[in-house]
Protein backbone atom coordinates (compact mmCIF):
# COMPACT_ATOMS: atom_id res chain seq x y z
CA UNK A 1 0.00 0.00 0.00
CA UNK A 2 1.22 3.26 -0.79
CA UNK A 3 1.45 6.47 1.06
CA UNK A 4 -0.88 8.16 -0.53
CA UNK A 5 -3.74 5.92 -0.71
CA UNK A 6 -6.66 6.53 0.62
CA UNK A 7 -8.43 4.94 3.39
CA UNK A 8 -12.11 4.60 2.60
CA UNK A 9 -14.33 6.07 4.92
CA UNK A 10 -17.42 3.77 6.00
CA UNK A 11 -20.08 4.87 8.48
CA UNK A 12 -21.27 2.42 10.90
CA UNK A 13 -24.46 2.38 9.48
CA UNK A 14 -22.93 0.65 6.53
CA UNK A 15 -20.70 -1.12 8.92
CA UNK A 16 -23.72 -3.15 10.53
CA UNK A 17 -25.62 -3.27 7.53
CA UNK A 18 -22.80 -5.46 5.31
CA UNK A 19 -22.69 -7.56 8.84
CA UNK A 20 -26.05 -8.49 8.66
CA UNK A 21 -26.07 -9.16 4.81
CA UNK A 22 -23.20 -10.87 5.39
CA UNK A 23 -24.41 -13.50 8.33
CA UNK A 24 -27.57 -13.99 6.83
CA UNK A 25 -26.10 -14.82 3.96
CA UNK A 26 -23.57 -17.12 5.55
CA UNK A 27 -25.91 -19.61 7.41
CA UNK A 28 -27.71 -20.23 4.04
CA UNK A 29 -24.25 -20.38 2.32
CA UNK A 30 -22.82 -22.52 4.46
CA UNK A 31 -25.81 -24.98 4.12
CA UNK A 32 -24.89 -24.83 0.26
CA UNK A 33 -21.54 -25.51 0.58
CA UNK A 34 -21.74 -28.27 2.78
CA UNK A 35 -24.25 -29.74 0.29
CA UNK A 36 -22.32 -29.16 -2.18
CA UNK A 37 -18.86 -31.13 -0.85
CA UNK A 38 -21.41 -34.01 -0.03
CA UNK A 39 -22.62 -33.81 -3.84
CA UNK A 40 -18.99 -34.15 -5.15
CA UNK A 41 -18.03 -36.85 -2.74
CA UNK A 42 -21.42 -38.97 -3.57
CA UNK A 43 -20.09 -38.47 -7.22
CA UNK A 44 -16.58 -40.17 -6.71
CA UNK A 45 -18.09 -42.99 -4.39
CA UNK A 46 -21.37 -43.93 -7.14
CA UNK A 47 -21.21 -46.71 -7.58
CA UNK A 48 -21.74 -49.03 -10.88
CA UNK A 49 -25.47 -50.58 -10.70
CA UNK A 50 -27.73 -52.99 -13.33
CA UNK A 51 -30.23 -50.11 -14.28
CA UNK A 52 -33.46 -51.39 -16.27
CA UNK A 53 -33.98 -47.99 -18.22
CA UNK A 54 -37.55 -49.30 -19.13
CA UNK A 55 -38.28 -49.34 -15.44
CA UNK A 56 -36.28 -45.77 -14.51
CA UNK A 57 -35.48 -47.61 -11.45
CA UNK A 58 -32.35 -49.91 -10.46
CA UNK A 59 -32.41 -53.93 -9.95
CA UNK A 60 -31.95 -53.11 -5.95
CA UNK A 61 -34.64 -50.85 -6.56
CA UNK A 62 -37.08 -52.89 -8.73
CA UNK A 63 -36.24 -55.66 -5.72
CA UNK A 64 -37.30 -53.64 -3.34
CA UNK A 65 -40.35 -52.56 -4.98
CA UNK A 66 -41.10 -56.39 -5.53
CA UNK A 67 -40.67 -57.89 -2.04
CA UNK A 68 -43.13 -54.48 -0.57
CA UNK A 69 -45.32 -55.28 -3.27
CA UNK A 70 -45.71 -58.81 -2.17
CA UNK A 71 -45.70 -58.03 1.88
CA UNK A 72 -48.70 -55.03 0.94
CA UNK A 73 -50.82 -57.71 -0.76
CA UNK A 74 -51.04 -60.04 2.12
CA UNK A 75 -52.31 -57.07 4.82
CA UNK A 76 -55.80 -55.53 4.75
CA UNK A 77 -55.91 -52.04 4.06
CA UNK A 78 -56.01 -50.78 7.48
CA UNK A 79 -53.16 -53.20 8.94
CA UNK A 80 -50.02 -51.28 10.49
CA UNK A 81 -46.95 -51.42 8.88
CA UNK A 82 -43.45 -49.71 10.02
CA UNK A 83 -40.72 -47.86 7.96
CA UNK A 84 -37.49 -47.89 8.50
CA UNK A 85 -34.80 -45.43 6.71
CA UNK A 86 -32.26 -47.26 4.97
CA UNK A 87 -28.74 -46.97 5.86
CA UNK A 88 -27.29 -43.73 3.39
CA UNK A 89 -24.69 -45.41 0.38
CA UNK A 90 -22.31 -44.48 -1.28
CA UNK A 91 -23.37 -42.39 -4.08
CA UNK A 92 -26.32 -41.32 -2.07
CA UNK A 93 -27.35 -38.00 0.36
CA UNK A 94 -30.30 -37.81 2.57
CA UNK A 95 -30.99 -34.32 3.90
CA UNK A 96 -33.93 -34.02 6.59
CA UNK A 97 -34.66 -30.23 5.94
CA UNK A 98 -37.21 -29.90 3.20
CA UNK A 99 -36.23 -26.21 2.61
CA UNK A 100 -32.92 -27.62 1.14
CA UNK A 101 -34.40 -29.98 -1.39
CA UNK A 102 -34.52 -28.25 -3.98
CA UNK A 103 -30.88 -27.20 -4.00
CA UNK A 104 -29.96 -30.66 -3.35
CA UNK A 105 -31.75 -31.13 -6.36
CA UNK A 106 -30.21 -28.41 -8.85
CA UNK A 107 -26.66 -29.13 -7.50
CA UNK A 108 -27.02 -33.09 -8.79
CA UNK A 109 -28.55 -31.97 -11.84
CA UNK A 110 -26.05 -29.71 -12.31
CA UNK A 111 -23.34 -32.41 -11.66
CA UNK A 112 -24.70 -34.70 -13.38
CA UNK A 113 -24.25 -32.63 -16.90
CA UNK A 114 -20.70 -31.65 -15.95
CA UNK A 115 -19.91 -35.07 -15.63
CA UNK A 116 -21.06 -36.16 -18.87
CA UNK A 117 -19.43 -33.03 -20.50
CA UNK A 118 -22.78 -31.85 -21.53
CA UNK A 119 -23.09 -28.18 -21.90
CA UNK A 120 -25.47 -26.52 -19.06
CA UNK A 121 -28.92 -25.03 -19.64
CA UNK A 122 -29.93 -23.17 -17.26
CA UNK A 123 -33.30 -23.45 -18.11
CA UNK A 124 -33.61 -27.21 -18.79
CA UNK A 125 -32.11 -27.49 -15.01
CA UNK A 126 -34.73 -25.55 -13.52
CA UNK A 127 -37.56 -27.04 -15.52
CA UNK A 128 -35.82 -31.17 -14.69
CA UNK A 129 -35.29 -29.76 -11.22
CA UNK A 130 -39.16 -28.51 -10.67
CA UNK A 131 -40.18 -31.56 -11.83
CA UNK A 132 -38.74 -34.05 -9.84
CA UNK A 133 -38.91 -31.68 -6.76
CA UNK A 134 -42.59 -31.60 -6.96
CA UNK A 135 -43.02 -35.37 -7.58
CA UNK A 136 -41.16 -36.17 -4.41
CA UNK A 137 -43.11 -33.59 -2.29
CA UNK A 138 -46.12 -34.99 -3.77
CA UNK A 139 -45.15 -38.13 -1.57
CA UNK A 140 -43.79 -36.21 1.49
CA UNK A 141 -47.27 -34.75 1.51
CA UNK A 142 -48.79 -38.49 2.30
CA UNK A 143 -45.86 -39.06 4.50
CA UNK A 144 -46.34 -35.62 6.74
CA UNK A 145 -50.10 -36.26 7.17
CA UNK A 146 -50.67 -36.59 10.64
CA UNK A 147 -48.93 -38.45 12.63
CA UNK A 148 -46.34 -37.28 10.40
CA UNK A 149 -43.47 -39.58 9.43
CA UNK A 150 -39.54 -38.79 9.74
CA UNK A 151 -38.76 -37.97 5.82
CA UNK A 152 -35.57 -37.73 4.34
CA UNK A 153 -35.52 -35.88 0.95
CA UNK A 154 -32.60 -37.69 -1.30
CA UNK A 155 -30.81 -38.00 -4.14
CA UNK A 156 -28.14 -40.71 -5.55
CA UNK A 157 -26.08 -41.13 -8.15
CA UNK A 158 -24.83 -44.08 -10.18
CA UNK A 159 -23.18 -45.46 -13.23
CA UNK A 160 -24.94 -47.97 -14.97
CA UNK A 161 -23.33 -50.90 -16.20
CA UNK A 162 -24.48 -50.74 -19.79
CA UNK A 163 -23.51 -47.06 -20.06
CA UNK A 164 -20.75 -44.93 -18.62
CA UNK A 165 -22.38 -42.00 -18.07
CA UNK A 166 -23.34 -40.51 -14.35
CA UNK A 167 -26.98 -40.98 -13.60
CA UNK A 168 -28.61 -39.66 -10.81
CA UNK A 169 -32.13 -40.36 -9.22
CA UNK A 170 -34.36 -39.13 -6.26
CA UNK A 171 -36.28 -40.69 -3.45
CA UNK A 172 -37.27 -40.21 0.13
CA UNK A 173 -36.49 -42.05 3.03
CA UNK A 174 -39.60 -43.11 5.27
CA UNK A 175 -39.36 -43.87 9.22
CA UNK A 176 -42.77 -44.20 11.23
CA UNK A 177 -45.61 -46.57 11.30
CA UNK A 178 -48.66 -45.84 9.41
CA UNK A 179 -51.68 -48.12 7.84
CA UNK A 180 -51.46 -50.28 4.46
CA UNK A 181 -53.59 -47.70 2.29
CA UNK A 182 -52.01 -44.96 3.94
CA UNK A 183 -48.21 -46.56 2.47
CA UNK A 184 -50.20 -47.61 -0.66
CA UNK A 185 -51.58 -43.94 -1.13
CA UNK A 186 -48.03 -42.46 -0.22
CA UNK A 187 -46.44 -44.38 -3.18
CA UNK A 188 -48.63 -43.79 -5.72
CA UNK A 189 -48.97 -39.79 -4.65
CA UNK A 190 -47.71 -38.47 -7.64
CA UNK A 191 -50.03 -37.52 -10.19
CA UNK A 192 -47.43 -38.30 -13.07
CA UNK A 193 -47.54 -42.02 -12.07
CA UNK A 194 -43.96 -43.35 -12.20
CA UNK A 195 -44.55 -46.09 -9.57
CA UNK A 196 -42.25 -48.85 -10.20
CA UNK A 197 -44.85 -51.14 -8.63
CA UNK A 198 -47.25 -49.70 -11.23
CA UNK A 199 -44.60 -50.57 -14.29
CA UNK A 200 -44.46 -54.07 -12.42
CA UNK A 201 -47.63 -54.92 -12.34
CA UNK A 202 -47.83 -54.01 -16.27
CA UNK A 203 -44.90 -56.12 -17.31
CA UNK A 204 -42.81 -59.40 -16.49
CA UNK A 205 -39.64 -58.72 -14.68
CA UNK A 206 -37.07 -60.77 -15.58
CA UNK A 207 -34.14 -60.83 -12.97
CA UNK A 208 -31.29 -62.97 -12.80
CA UNK A 209 -30.22 -64.29 -9.12
CA UNK A 210 -26.83 -64.78 -10.32
ZN1 LIG B 1 -42.08 -41.34 -6.93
Amino acid sequence: MGENDEIPHISEDEVIEKAEGTSQKTDREKVLEELKAKVNKAVEEAPVEIYYREYGATREELITALEEQEQMKRLAPDAMVTLEAPPIRPGEIVIQNQAYYRDLVKMGRRKVYEANSVSIDEELIEQETDHIVNHELAHADVALEDPPLNVGYGIRFFRAVEYPELLMQSFLTYDGTLTVERRQRMSGAPSDGHSISDKIKSKTLQTDNS
